[in-house]
């Protein structure tokens, strides 16, 4: 049989995207167009009916908004709802009301034109944003300025749908999204849109496979056309041919059996065949991906990465918001561990500075960015500590470069520590604290480094980036970003040493987790301790189970002899090989 690369090189009939949800789907397309609305500019006499039509259009956008947000609370967790309930605010704003009424006055012009003319202008200013989120936002506007000028025409949208189809659309708010899950959509594909729109989060929370970002899906695909949705790799196959359908119910019947069989791992620990157990945590991005962490089998958080609630809201949340946020996240894992990693801000993360820096990378980022911000790091802090009663929580620095800034930090912690004390506010005293050593100064420092804290998580989605030189998200030199680079093993061999020698545990939290073929590696290399996103926990759990320790401590040493990543990733295949196992690549 071919594999993916082939079909995908040899296919003239693919539209490549991006993977926003993962899955197969074959199916039939459906294309979701909105009748474009033609907006009227005719002069009015009668004002008094204007406004009214206009306060008679918001209630009903409104009452709309409401049933919309009340699926979306049934389907999402609260967090990711609220994108509506920003929305109502909107329908809300007396200052935006009032700017539209006057302009009706004055002007005299029809209500629909002003409504588009005055929310447009919001538009612009966000469209204008350097970054994806605000740019994201101008389409949730988009969606509230069509409901109100629909509704002033007294037209109705069809999001209706009558049999399992994948929906194609140019672009999909989030209330399509919402709405059209309701009529079993299969999959999303979407001309615009990144892994950050909405339509894409939404995906993932509802298990919809989706790809996105594929410019041309509604001008190459027609109406009833038969495609293939691949939300792994991010393609779309159009009018596909016998051979191509083959492979892909071939690799959706895998795929379903695979999971059928990682299932009935849940409730199994993850031991190696010689009795070695290695503790498998989940890195949580957003929130509501907890159900997912719970059914994952994960015996706990490992990395909370508490700079994303930063994106989804667009703003700083204060403290009680925070306290809320982290407490529902620490009694929902409990009696399992939840590690929250303090906002890493910066680089190719959520912007808090409003001028670009020349290198963001190696700029205010993480720790760096909270030692000069200590008002927003104490919110936190306050926050993380408050949501800690339950002594299942666990706070980590990252991207820590010297030892001052972990005195600093912890500096900081204890002054929250004294001020909920004086104000007798309960937290767990003993609350441990960690860092990511993800820069290479912490990784030659490991021992010296680790003494000052209670734990360890290896980072090395940047750890291989800074030891590297190579920008994480830069195509141009992705050849350059080697996890299996000789560099990189011996550096995590001598980061894990190092730290058992300060007697401290030693984790490791980067994509690299995630990679089925690093997995005997890394437990070879004396990790006990892996964090990962959830959705690979089971296959991490089932390569484990067929591993021996002692097999993989002498393919770690055999790697370390090596000098180059080709070697590295030649003599784990053939690790693979030889023991039988099963990688999830070559299953599906
Ligand atoms: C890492 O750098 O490996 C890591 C886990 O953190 P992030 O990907 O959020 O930078
Ligand atoms: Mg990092």
């Amino acid at each position: 049989m071919k594999s993916f690369k082939e079909i995908y090189r040899t296919s003239e009939n693919k539209i490549a995207g991006i993977a926003a949800a993962p899955g197969i789907i074959i199916g039939e397309a459906y294309l979701y167009t909105k009748e474009k609305l033609q907006i009227s500019k005719a002069d009015i006499d009668d004002i008094g009916k204007a406004k009214n039509d206009l306060t008679e259009a918001i209630a009903k956008s409104k009452k709309e908004l409401n049933k919309i947000f009340a699926v979306a609370r049934e389907k999402m967790d609260e967090v990711r709802a609220a994108i509506f309930e920003a929305q109502l605010m909107i329908l809300d704003d007396p200052i935006l009301l009032n700017e539209i009424i006057s302009r009706v006055e004055q002007e005299r012009k029809s209500p629909e034109y002003i409504v588009d003319d005055e929310i447009s202008k919001y538009q612009s200013k966000m469209i204008l944003s350097h970054e994806a989120y605000m740019k994201e936002r101008a389409l949730d506007i988009e969606d509230i300025k069509q409901r109100i000028i629909r509704n002033l025409q007294k037209r109705r949208w069809e999001s209706k749908i009558e049999h399992n189809v994948i929906v194609i659309s140019e672009n999909l708010t989030p209330a399509d999204t919402i709405l059209l899950s309701r009529n079993k959509v299969l999959a999303f594909v979407t001309d615009h849109g990144g892994v950050t729109s909405h339509a894409a989060i939404i995906s993932r929370s509802l298990n919809i496979p989706a790809v996105v970002g594929t410019h041309n899906s509604t001008t190459q695909i027609k109406d009833g056309d038969e495609i293939i949705v691949d939300g792994f790799y991010g393609y779309v196959i159009y009018k596909p041919s016998q051979e191509q359908k083959d492979f892909f119910i071939e690799k959706r019947k895998r795929l379903l059996d695979l999971q059928k069989e990682l299932e009935e791992l849940k409730d199994e620990k993850a031991v190696t065949k010689d009795g070695r157990e290695i503790k498998l945590l989940a890195n949580v991005d957003v929130s509501g991906e907890i159900e997912m962490v719970i059914t994952s089998g994960a015996s706990g958080i490992g990395l909370y990465r508490s700079e994303q609630i930063l994106n989804e809201l667009g703003e700083f949340p204060n403290e009680e918001e925070q306290t809320t946020i982290y407490s529902k996240l620490s009694s929902r894992i409990y009696p399992d561990q939840i590690t929250i990693r303090v906002f890493d801000i910066g680089g190719d993360k959520f912007r808090f500075l409003d001028f670009e820096e020349p290198n963001p990378f190696l700029g205010l980022r993480g720790i760096r960015l909270l030692l000069e911000n200590p008002a927003m790091f104490k919110t936190q802090v306050r926050a993380i500590l408050k949501s800690s009663t339950n002594k299942n929580v666990k706070m980590m620095l990252p991207m820590v470069s010297t030892l001052r800034e972990i005195r600093e930090s912890k500096k900081i912690i204890e002054t929250c520590k004294k001020e909920l004390k004086s104000e007798k506010i309960k937290f767990d005293e003993d609350i441990e604290v960690g860092i990511m050593i993800e820069v290479p100064s912490a990784a030659v420092m490991a021992r010296d480094f680790s003494k000052e804290v209670d734990f360890v998580s290896i980072g090395t989605n940047d750890l291989v980036q800074y030891l590297m030189a190579v920008d994480r998200g830069n195509d141009l030199v992705s050849e350059l970003y080697q996890e299996f680079s000789p560099v990189v093993i011996n550096t995590l061999k001598h980061i894990i040493d190092e730290t058992k020698k300060s007697k401290k545990p030693v984790s490791l939290c980067g994509e690299m987790a995630a990679d089925t073929l690093a997995m005997p590696l890394l437990i070879g290399l004396g990790l006990d301790s892996l964090s990962m996103s959830p959705s690979t926990i089971p296959y991490a759990k089932r390569i484990i189970r067929s591993c021996d320790y002692k097999k993989a401590k002498r393919l770690a040493a055999q790697s370390l002899k090596l000098q180059s990543e080709e070697e590295v990733k030649a003599t784990i295949e053939d690790f693979f090989n030889k023991n039988k196992i099963t990688r999830t690549r070559q299953i599906i």
